[in-house]
């Protein structure tokens, strides 16, 4: 098809865009792009680092100025963690190609080129683009904006023939880009080249004219357009004001205002010479214009104007989708599905990502029925895991290999409101409390400055509370042992070996032990929950086996308690008690125990569904819930 047989005219040019964008996958628009800038938290807590440096050597330069030297130098970041500093080095190894380049006397565009060459992204964002979805959308637009870039490069280079090359010329351009207030590319219309499809606004098709028009996209609401338009001088007010009109009945602007629409869409319809196709779509939220059945001079209750079901997008992930619903079905016509396995056969020829069987979910087949240990074997348990196990298998195997992240902040805070109140329980000052909080505080990654100022100042409360706890026990417990190691064989079948660390070790005035543990998670616990604590009773359970009568302690339970140092009440911690188990206590949690450690060989594990499944790291690989659902049967 040539430009002058067909064309394509929408109502407006954001339409214009759309379409451009979908139909010839070229940018129209000017974005921006980072081609090797660090994400934002990376570059957060390489800020963060450099300041600290500064403050250490005895500087107070703010954190952009320590950024540009050691872009520049370098020399700063080898004394940085390599985390921190390994984005840094990225760019700066850019940023001297760029030099180097420059240095040479090389125009704008090919520093650019030989920048962009080194980044290594180009494979990298088309194959993301060929994936689809929001990543391959976002890798899209970043291609887009790098092909702006280059353009605009080039259309400086056209517009000063003369400028130099080399640093000063960079600098030009740099400033050329950075002066632009508004997109530098064009959406003027251009010669089409070669064999294309006009596509242009109504209005920017007055006096042309095409065998065959299409005009898409005539909905209610949008053609005809009835939002009110002002003018430059609002002469429409003044009419409507000498006429007498009521402002709040402005019948005097949007009747010409749906006139004109009518106009706009008799004139692209009468751009076609032989064929013309007006569509619209209906769907819950969208109707199609009161124009149409003006077009066609037909009352819309007797029409029976032809309905199209939307087919398959004219997208790779679709076709791949649709021939793996045919591969797939056992119902669809043998011919049919072998056709369908010829095509994604030629697709996995092209490493179409998706069409080779071998990236399929769920098609792998089991790799191993046997159990995850040896019968006969010792298992080292810890309450913890007793706890998981009791409450969700496939959750503890999830976490055990890999689907936990202990670098998440909520872990990052408790492990540091641990170690502050065992520090404030050792007798710490206020000032030191408050310069280890300060510290360790400048390692952590907590976003946003105002969440990290409110974070920090929540862990203060948090060791506050648990101080006003400590005050308000020490006329019923005693301390006997902070961070203490527990390990106690529990002999049987499996023979079971206990193994934890309790966050405080007390003793009450019958020299009993009492474990108590502190919490800092925002979850409530009820005391129901705290009285049937796995973690609590199976310290219970060490402690009458005795594991803590070396510390003076007898070994007749004395019971547990929580210490929610988040929640608190005027300040003080809540606190939840576990009762001291009796004999026949002592026996039920050991035979929880010992089904815990079978549990533990597998090498099926069952997922229960339980009140803490929203917060489980494993949601996602978890066949009970909608993300982590099996996709094949
Ligand atoms: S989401 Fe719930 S059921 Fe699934 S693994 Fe996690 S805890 Fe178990």
């Amino acid at each position: 098809l040539v430009a002058a047989v067909l064309a394509l005219l929408v109502r407006t040019e954001s339409a214009l865009v759309h379409v451009a964008r979908a139909e010839a996958g070229k940018p129209v628009v000017q974005d921006t792009v980072a081609v090797a800038a660090p994400r934002a938290s990376a570059l957060r807590r390489l800020r963060r680092e450099l300041r600290r440096l500064e403050l250490a050597t005895g500087g107070d330069r703010p954190s952009g100025a320590l950024l540009a030297e050691a872009l520049r130098e370098r020399d700063p970041l080898t004394a940085l963690d390599e985390r921190a500093a390994a984005p840094a080095r990225r760019v700066a190894a850019l940023l001297s190609i760029a030099a180097a380049a420059a240095g040479e006397g090389r125009p704008a565009e090919e520093v650019l080129w030989r920048v962009w060459k080194q980044t290594g992204l180009a494979d990298r964002w088309a194959e993301a683009a060929a994936w689809g979805g929001p990543a391959g959308a976002q890798a899209d637009r970043d291609l887009d904006a790098v092909v702006a870039v280059f353009d605009a490069a080039a259309r400086y280079a056209d517009r000063l023939p003369g400028a130099d090359g080399g640093a000063a010329g960079v600098l030009g351009f740099c400033e050329y880009v950075a002066d632009q207030q508004i997109a530098g590319d064009t959406l003027a219309p251009r010669s089409p080249q070669g064999e294309a499809v006009a596509v242009l606004t109504a209005h920017a098709a007055t006096g042309r004219e095409w065998t065959v028009v299409a005009v898409p996209g005539v909905q209610e609401g949008s053609w005809p357009d009835l939002r009110l338009r002002g003018s430059l001088l609002g002469v429409e007010h003044l009419i409507d004001a000498v006429d007498g009109v009521d402002a709040a009945h402005a019948v005097s602007r949007t009747a010409p205002a749906l006139a004109e629409e009518r106009r706009l869409l008799l004139l692209a319809a009468s751009r076609a010479r032989r064929t013309l196709l007006v569509s619209a779509v209906r769907g819950d939220d969208e109707q199609p214009s009161r124009f149409l059945d003006e077009l066609e001079g037909t009352d819309a209750d007797t029409l029976a104007r032809p309905v199209a079901e939307p087919g398959r997008a004219l997208s790779l992930p679709e076709l791949v989708a649709e021939l793996r619903r045919a591969v797939c079905d056992p119902g669809r016509d043998a011919a049919v599905r072998e056709r369908a396995a010829v095509g994604l056969a030629r697709l996995a020829d092209a490493r179409v990502p998706g069409a080779h069987p071998d990236s399929w979910y769920g098609l792998a087949a089991v790799s191993t029925e046997a159990p995850l240990r040896a019968a006969g074997e010792v298992v080292g348990v810890s309450p913890s895991v007793v706890e998981l196990l009791a409450t969700c298998p496939l959750r503890w195997l999830l976490t055990r290999h890999g689907g936990d992240d202990p670098r998440e902040l909520p872990a990052v805070t408790g492990s540091l409101v641990h170690g502050l109140v065992q520090a404030a329980a050792a007798g710490a000052t206020d000032a030191q409390l408050e310069e280890a909080l300060r510290d360790a505080w400048a390692g952590v990654d907590a976003g946003a400055p105002w969440f990290s100022r409110s974070e920090q100042q929540r862990v203060r409360e948090m060791v506050e509370a648990f101080r006003g706890w400590l005050a308000g026990t020490r006329g019923e417990l005693t301390q006997v042992a902070l961070e203490h190691a527990v390990e106690v064989a529990l002999p049987g079948d499996p023979e079971v070996v206990l193994r934890g660390r309790v966050d405080r070790l007390e003793r009450d005035h019958d020299g009993r032990p009492v474990v108590v543990d502190v919490k800092s998670s925002k979850t409530p616990i009820s005391k129901d929950a705290a009285a049937a604590n796995p973690q609590l009773a199976t310290y219970q359970l060490a402690a009458a086996h005795g594991a803590f009568t070396g510390l003076g302690c007898s070994d007749d339970p004395g019971g547990a308690r929580i210490v929610q140092v988040s929640k608190t009440a005027r300040g003080a911690a809540a606190e939840r008690i576990q009762p001291a188990l009796d004999a026949d206590a002592v026996a039920q949690w050991l035979a929880v125990v010992r089904e815990a450690a079978r549990a533990t060989a597998g090498p099926s594990f069952r997922a229960v569904e339980n009140a803490d499944c929203d917060r489980c790291p494993a949601l996602r690989a978890c066949p009970l819930h909608d993300p982590g659902r099996q996709v094949t049967e």
